[in-house]
């Protein structure tokens, strides 16, 4: 029997939960502390501790056989990965932001205009939609800057509660996307059955809090 690779989140916003939704399942195993890999004792699994976002191309090229990880992550990242399950945590929009005082009222006025953010796919797929075009600039973190250095004139951005964004005279003016954490698999795995056992479980584990 070949023991099975699931890729979570190492440290972040998804690890916790994550970790609890596999202990849910009746699977044991140390959590991260400084290894990668953990072996859970009780079911042919091993778990890997990576970066949120380098699971969704482990997962496409076989390196693990399943992860968890945001919707935004493997949509930014074009993984050609089986969805399996959306898991109800990591809920989270991405919005387009401008300045409060930008008198933006409508998309067509981000014709020209220079959008800042860590997500230029799913952007791009947004505004050539729309009919948009709009100069992308791509940067790792803390977009929201971008306005009030004059770096750019909207942010792309997940935006939670929205203090970020007022804290730097930027307000919401699009929803582009909502996303969730989902378990994702690789896509030579449907028909293995220690996959359909744990994916049975973590069924069971959500219709149980739902
Ligand atoms: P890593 O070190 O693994 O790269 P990260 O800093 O990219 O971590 P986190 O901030 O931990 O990532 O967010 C992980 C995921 O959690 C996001 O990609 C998103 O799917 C989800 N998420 C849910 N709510 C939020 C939020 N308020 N802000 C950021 N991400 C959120
Ligand atoms: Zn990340």
């Amino acid at each position: 029997m070949k023991t099975l690779k699931i890729a979570i989140q190492k440290s972040g916003r998804l690890n916790e939960k994550s970790v609890e939704i596999l202990k849910n399942c009746g699977l044991s195993f140390e959590n991260y502390k400084s290894s990668l890999i953990s072996t859970v004792t009780n079911f042919p699994l091993e778990i890997l501790f990576l970066r949120d976002d380098d699971i969704p191309e482990y997962v496409q090229d076989g390196i693990a056989d399943l992860g968890i990880v945001g919707e935004n992550v493997i949509v930014e990242t074009k993984a050609e990965v089986d969805y399996l399950q959306k898991l109800g945590f990591g809920k989270c929009t991405l919005k387009i932001a401008v300045q409060a005082t930008s008198g933006i009222q409508n998309l067509e006025e981000l014709n020209g205009k220079a959008i800042a953010t860590s997500y230029p796919v799913i952007l791009e797929k947004f505004l050539q939609e729309k009919g948009i075009k709009s100069d992308i600039r791509t940067i790792s973190g803390s977009v929201e800057i971008g306005p009030g250095l004059g770096l750019s004139d909207a942010i792309f951005d997940i935006v939670s509660t929205g203090g970020t964004l007022k804290s730097n005279g930027l307000k919401p003016f699009a929803d582009v996307m909502q996303s969730e954490a989902v378990l994702i698999g690789n896509k030579s795995i449907a028909d293995n059955p220690e996959v359909a056992e744990l994916l049975q479980r973590i069924r069971s584990v959500l219709s149980a809090k739902s």
